[in-house]
């Protein structure tokens, strides 16, 4: 193949060494995710191994060019899997990269300049290699986070193009006669792996920054949608998933229910014992919810210390049951603080869209309206919108 090797490991020095301030730039901003500065190291020193390796023709120092290119590279691919799988979870082990740059560092000094032996380097350099971006295929590949998963799909096939090259590469210098396969030769898959390889840098780097773009927008949503005291959904959050089941109630004829929650004589929970007291309340109440209710159901901060429900597929009666639950739960909930035991209470209003209508508005309203009453009829209890306002109907 004719395709001039030397142009293309500069490039992909050159490139590498750009990638790493790509990568560290675009670190500073996130210092909070793990893994990125680990990134940007790992193509800094891929990128110095390639300037190592280019100049390992000039003599005098030509072998040790070859050492400490290999032992770059090593050291640099093996920062790039340290940061994949510090970045996927938040743990890496710092060694193992370490102990194989090492063994590179000890095998490239064997070959180049003990007992010489290029055949021997160029299929132990490509195996230790492959292998390394192996290992980074594998981690991207396996139990990928949903939202993340096409960023992580294209890392890690560019990883895995990257080490079926060289695995090749090590298997054509093994078939090869002695001392005939170096960095420049030019049988067909040498500068084939070279070409490749410098595409699928480029991809990889792409590819975690895609990683990163990803995971910052997922969170950003996350944090958009969440209240941050009690992290059940926020208010805005809600209303968005009430029209979506709002419209699907509506095409299928199902019921929904609304549990309007309020903390009874919350002020004075606040004025006795302190806001942070009152707050550390709120999150109590908001875990007794998350335990109690069923996954498909959603709860959130309506605002204050009232909280919101929707239960899909539920009637009034049903949804009854499920708030007295809840309120005898609540009520029975010891809470310690600094020696001080506290017990509170709530009162719920419940609503089903075959009494109140389907509109989301009006719903939260008959709800709103039932827990109202059951403030008025003395606190801790759960009164149904159908009830209430057949009684108010009949008064
Ligand atoms: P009722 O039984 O009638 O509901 O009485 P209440 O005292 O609970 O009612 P009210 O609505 O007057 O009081 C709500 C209080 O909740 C007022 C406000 O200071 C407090 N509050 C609202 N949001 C927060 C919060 O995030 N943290 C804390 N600690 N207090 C909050
Ligand atoms: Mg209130
Ligand atoms: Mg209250």
């Amino acid at each position: 193949m004719n395709l001039d090797v030397r142009t293309i490991i500069v490039m992909m020095s050159a490139l590498s060494l750009l990638f790493s301030a790509l990568l560290a730039l675009a670190g500073l901003r996130v210092n909070h995710y793990r893994g990125i500065w680990h990134w940007a190291a790992g193509s800094l020193f891929i990128g110095l191994g390639f300037a190592a390796a280019y100049f390992q023709e000039q003599p005098p120092f030509n072998f040790w060019f070859v050492v400490f290119g290999s032992t770059l590279i090593a050291l640099g691919l093996g920062m790039q899997f340290n940061g994949i799988t510090a970045f996927k979870t938040d743990r890496c082990n710092r060694y193992i990269p370490l102990l194989i740059t090492a063994l590179v560092f000890i095998v490239n000094t064997w070959f180049a300049i003990i007992s010489p032996d290029i055949n021997a380097r160029v299929i132990f350099n490509s195996l230790v290699f492959g292998l390394f971006n192996g290992a980074c295929a594998r981690a991207l590949l396996i139990r990928i986070e949903q939202p993340l998963r096409t960023a992580y799909w294209f890392t890690g096939a560019s990883f895995a193009v990257l080490a079926i090259l060289l695995l090749l590469r090590s298997i054509m210098a093994f078939l090869a006669p002695p001392d005939s396969y170096g960095i420049y030769s030019h049988s067909t898959i040498n500068p084939l792996a070279f070409f490749v390889g410098n595409i699928a840098q480029l991809c990889i780097t792409f590819g975690l920054v895609l990683m990163l773009n990803y995971r910052l927008s997922t969170d950003l949503q996350k944090q958009a949608s969440i209240d941050v005291l009690t992290g059940a959904l926020n208010r805005r959050s809600l209303e968005q998933e009430a029209d979506r089941l709002s419209a699907r109630c509506l095409r299928t004829g199902d019921t929904l229910a609304v549990l309007m929650i309020d903390v009874d004589h919350f002020k004075s929970i606040n004025d006795h014992y302190g806001h942070p007291v009152g707050d550390e309340v709120l999150k109590r109440l908001a875990a007794l919810v998350q335990q109690t209710i069923r996954s498909d159901d959603y709860f959130a901060r309506y605002g204050g210390e009232e909280f919101c429900i929707m239960l899909p597929s539920t009637g009034e009666q049903e949804a009854w049951l499920i708030a007295d639950r809840l309120r005898q739960n609540y009520e029975e909930l010891i809470m310690e603080f600094e020696g001080e035991t506290l017990r509170s209470t709530i009162s719920i209003g419940v609503a089903d869209s075959l009494h109140a209508g389907i509109d989301f508005s009006t719903l939260i309203a008959a709800a709103d309206k039932a827990m109202y009453q059951a403030k008025q009829q003395g606190r801790n209890r759960v009164v149904m919108y159908a009830e209430q306002s057949r009684v108010s109907g009949n008064v």
